[in-house]
């Protein structure tokens, strides 16, 4: 049977490397994995110390540059460390996309960047030789050529993502660093709402790699160090149906012989249990191949949403706190750059405040002042005001109240006590998750191509022409919208053959509406960009020129490649009527009749009429 992808892991000790007899059969590299698709994507998930084995692996098979993807789950040193010595990123020619979790105030660059100081390491990470881009994540979904990866917030006192890998029917995910949100090693399957909807993210894989760090016994002393106990693993992967879990992470005191120890008395419990799960302890240098499973369903993955997090806007947190000490502690959590904080301490202000604000995240104390969290968060659910509606509330709490906090609309608890770190982990990810409402359009599959065939036709970087302005006259005359253009979408930007009612030629692909068009090959309209989630914090929505109705229609070369778009853009909401969306798409023919006929006519002879 053909292999649908495989799994080798280079580090699978977690915290710190641990070389030594103890550990010579498992091995005591920190986390690095290779995940290589059905189609041959490369991705690496970490770079512990495991990356410089596999990085001189990679160079021994290499024909020529490589081009390769590496997620980072966060910046903990045991996660990064083998970043600096990963060969391949040294290589010229080499094409690497970097993605991590992006923080408040700090990029996943500026991260990696800081542990290759001059005090640190010789070199700095501009001096390395490939083409390095990087990207940072927040949670939502991403492509990577055959392979559709779905990042989720873990719990760890950083904010750190886990990855789900869907590729060819078969699944991976890896789930490091983690730890329960409460957990009772006597009552291992009562898993609390959120432990549930952390097993919903595993749910059918074929293969969970996933932090193990603690047995139950250790795990009580070590409470809020961000790691997971095995009876926490394995009730957590029964509950999400998997097939094969890799315990990871191994504590650096484990030897190989406790190693082995745990991982049969797991599998004596699964038997005791009739679970035919398949669990072991991952090893360094480790192969995997995983075989499309027949029939698994996904989990329902939703639609798809942008992982990459742009620039964001300033955020506010409105905190309903009353007692002091929780007051200041929180204020501690959420202080980050471009994080404005409100503070009351009544159910009064705190209403006020919110109303007035409207804020990316609500914090209520429960009980605020002797008033019911709960009741507070029905109250603003119940205000009819859509941006409230639509907010975070996080009650802040000694014990969670899951069935009275889902019907009064709560979005997610945080359980005193708590660390700042976890608190600001926390806090942290809602805030991104808020922040972060518009996606950047992923790259066509015949991209190569598509670049040849526009840049090709020699229009980029010419002056306008009278062919082009009329028909973007045309159309925002009889769109009656104040801007209108033909959007040719190069490598990193989209520039303007024409335009109407905006006065730059040019801006930033990663923001430009037109080049979901290019992607869909249909066309795109949005009525109200504030209501669609791919949309609404584009920074053309949020600044200018405000756009809230787009609408756009592609415009293909000969050979079939979708080069640009002809689209009409307002600043208010709007509805096009299905014959005024046929009239465009004429419109859209005759630019690309325009298009294809090449660059403009040498001057002196007349334009013909048409
Ligand atoms: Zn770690
Ligand atoms: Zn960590």
């Amino acid at each position: 049977m053909k292999s649908a992808a495989r799994v080798q892991f280079w580090g699978t000790r977690g915290s710190l490397a641990k070389p030594g007899r103890a550990t010579v059969r498992y091995g005591g590299n920190t986390t690095c994995v290779q995940i290589t698709s059905p189609g041959g994507a490369l991705v690496i998930v970490d770079c512990g110390t495991g990356a410089h084995d596999l990085g001189q692996a990679l160079l021994a098979q290499a024909k020529g540059p490589m081009r390769g993807s590496i997620l980072i789950s966060h910046t903990h040193w045991d996660h990064i460390q083998g970043f600096p010595f990963f060969a391949p990123l040294f290589v010229p020619g080499g094409q690497w996309d970097i993605y991590g979790p992006g923080r408040l105030g700090q990029s996943i660059r500026e991260t990696l960047a800081a542990q290759m100081q001059y005090s640190y390491f010789p070199l700095a990470l501009d001096e390395m030789g490939a083409t390095i881009r990087f990207h940072d994540l927040v949670e939502g979904t991403l492509e990577i050529d055959d392979i559709r990866i779905t990042a989720r917030y873990l719990n760890h006192p950083l904010v750190t993502l886990g990855y789900r890998f869907d590729m060819a029917g078969t699944s991976v995910v890896h789930a490091c660093d983690h730890e329960p949100f409460s957990y009772d090693p006597a009552a291992q399957d009562a898993l609390s709402e959120r432990d549930r909807e952390h097993a919903g993210f595993l749910k059918n894989a074929d293969l969970v790699i996933h932090d193990a760090q603690y047995t139950d016994a250790e795990y009580s002393a070590k409470k809020g160090w961000g790691h997971s106990p095995l009876g926490y693993v394995s009730a957590i992967c029964r509950a999400a149906d998997v097939k094969r879990v890799a315990f990871t992470h191994h504590d650096p005191l484990r030897t190989d012989d406790q190693l082995d120890r745990i991982v049969e008395s797991v599998r004596a419990d699964l038997l005791a249990r009739k679970s035919d799960m398949h669990v072991f302890a991952a090893a360094d240098q480790q192969i995997v191949e995983l075989h499309a499973s027949a029939g698994a369903p996904l989990p329902d993955a939703g639609a798809a949403t942008s992982a990459t997090a742009p620039a964001m806007k300033e955020s506010t947190v409105v905190m309903g706190i009353s007692e002091t000490m929780l007051a200041v502690a929180l204020a501690e959590a959420t202080r980050a750059e471009g994080v404005r904080m409100s503070h009351a301490s009544d159910a009064d202000s705190l209403l006020k405040l919110s109303r007035s604000t409207p804020p990316a995240l609500v914090l209520i104390e429960d009980p605020l002042s002797g008033t019911d969290g709960l009741g507070l968060c029905k109250t603003l659910r119940t205000e009819g005001d859509a941006a409230l509606n639509g907010t975070p509330v996080i009650i802040v709490s000694g014990r969670e109240r899951a069935d009275e906090g889902r019907a009064a609309g709560v979005t997610g608890w945080l359980i005193r006590p708590f660390t700042t770190q976890y608190a600001r982990a926390y806090i942290q990810s809602w805030i991104l998750r808020t922040a972060c409402r518009w996606a950047r359009a992923a790259t066509p599959p015949d991209e190569t191509t598509r670049l040849a065939t526009l840049h090709a036709l020699g229009l980029l970087d010419t002056p306008t022409e009278e062919r082009f302005d009329r028909i973007t006259r045309l159309a925002a005359a009889l769109a009656d919208v104040p801007i209108a253009y033909i959007s040719l979408v190069d490598e990193n930007r989209q520039w303007f053959k024409s335009c109407r009612g905006i006065a730059t030629s040019e801006t930033s692909r990663d923001a430009a509406f037109c080049a979901h068009v290019i992607f869909l090959r249909e066309p795109l309209i949005i009525p109200d960009t504030l209501l669609d989630d791919r949309f609404a914090h584009n920074p053309f929505v949020t600044g200018e020129p405000g756009i809230r109705f787009y609408a756009g229609f592609p415009l293909f070369a000969e050979n079939g490649s979708c080069l640009g778009t002809l689209c009409m853009v307002d600043t208010r909401p709007r509805q096009f009527a299905e014959p005024m969306i046929q009239m465009f798409a004429d419109l859209a023919s005759l630019v690309q009749k325009e298009l294809n006929s090449g660059p403009a006519r040498p001057t002196g002879l007349p334009t013909p009429a048409e």
